[in-house]
């Protein structure tokens, strides 16, 4: 019996993004594909047009909200976390990522060889989707958004009594929390209600759509109110989710006073906090910090990792020095959610 073949032989980089020879599907493709197996819904991993696309029941539930039913795909097929999937000359099983609700690892297992595609995923509790699975594999690809030593984020839960903290501190103020539309908002939403927080949360327009996706989930945020439809004096000491984009702009001041807030893995630093005009950073990611990726790793036991997109450099030393083999995909179209 000839030994398994490498990964490297069987999953290809393409223009159009990682390619499985033996299911002839793409993983995430950045442009319109025949076969599409779709990571998670965030735009850099979930574009429309695709003929035939394969993901969670929650992921296609997000892309429907999010580019109307025909742009989504011509077929969309669910397949639920662990059910084993033959497709041409390979089978593929969906593990949760962790990430945002009906984020998936896809692990393909071809003639004796097992690769895993993580698409994004994080580590920390999150109360809106299921938590990571570690799985073991032959090569497992990564990515690498926080992927310097210098990116560890504190629990959420402990940003989010910043959060409180300031609104107790300041009770006439709004507090504008930025934060990405699909599974940041949901995920600092949950979080407030784990702590407590059970007033109306209000919402930009943006937000509006996906979280009522995830209450159809049936994930519970409470109650939440449209904020263009609420008169100033309601929101004064209220919190107010938007999109990062609009927190810095008009939107944003025409609210009272506003305390801006903003959740993001980003807000490590400083500087960039500042820049943007925050007030408050609160340090919540929905990626791997440092030390997270190095635990993923270690906990899928595979010889070799291959990282997709963020900072690289760092993190293939590090494998290096754990006897890891490690090479960057340098694939382009991928990076901040939206
Ligand atoms: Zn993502
Ligand atoms: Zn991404």
């Amino acid at each position: 019996m000839s030994p398994p073949p490498h990964p490297e032989t069987w999953l290809k980089t393409t223009a159009s993004g990682l390619y499985c020879v033996p299911g002839d599907f793409y993983i995430d493709p950045v442009r319109a594909v025949p076969r599409a197996v779709i990571t998670h819904g965030h735009a850099d991993h979930a574009r429309p047009g695709n003929s035939h696309v394969l993901a969670t029941a929650e992921t296609i539930a997000i892309m429907r909200t999010r580019m109307g039913a025909e742009r989504a795909g011509g077929t969309l097929q669910a397949l639920p976390y662990g059910e084993p999937l033959r497709i041409n000359d390979v089978t593929i099983t969906l593990y949760p990522a962790g990430h945002v609700l009906g984020a998936a690892q896809i692990l393909m297992e071809h003639a004796g060889s097992r690769a895993i595609v993580s698409g994004d995923y994080k580590r920390q509790p999150d109360p809106t989707c299921t938590p990571f699975e570690p799985v073991t594999c032959d090569v497992f690809v990564t990515e690498a958004t926080f992927g310097l030593p210098v990116f560890r984020h504190p629990p959420a839960t402990s940003e989010i009594a910043k959060l409180l903290a300031s609104l107790a501190l300041f009770p006439e103020r709004s507090h504008v929390v930025g934060a990405y539309a699909l599974g940041k908002c949901q995920r600092v939403i949950a979080t407030l209600r784990a702590c407590g927080y059970d007033r109306p949360i209000y919402l930009h327009g943006a937000h509006m759509a996906v979280c009522d996706t995830y209450q159809a989930l049936g994930i519970n945020l409470g109650e939440l109110r449209p904020a263009t439809a609420a008169a100033k004096a309601e929101l004064k000491g209220a919190i107010v989710l938007a999109p990062p984009s609009a927190i810095a702009d008009k939107w944003a001041r025409r609210l009272e006073d506003p305390m801006v807030a903003m959740a993001s893995g980003w807000m490590r630093i400083r500087q960039r906090a500042k820049a943007g005009g925050i007030e408050l950073p609160l340090i919540i990611s929905d990626h791997a910090d440092w030390d997270d990726l190095l635990t993923t790793i270690r906990d899928t036991q595979a010889p070799e990792i291959w990282v997709t997109h963020g900072a690289e450099d760092a993190l293939i030393h590090a494998a290096t020095q754990m006897q890891i083999r490690a090479r960057a995909l340098s694939l382009v179209g991928y990076g901040e959610e939206e």
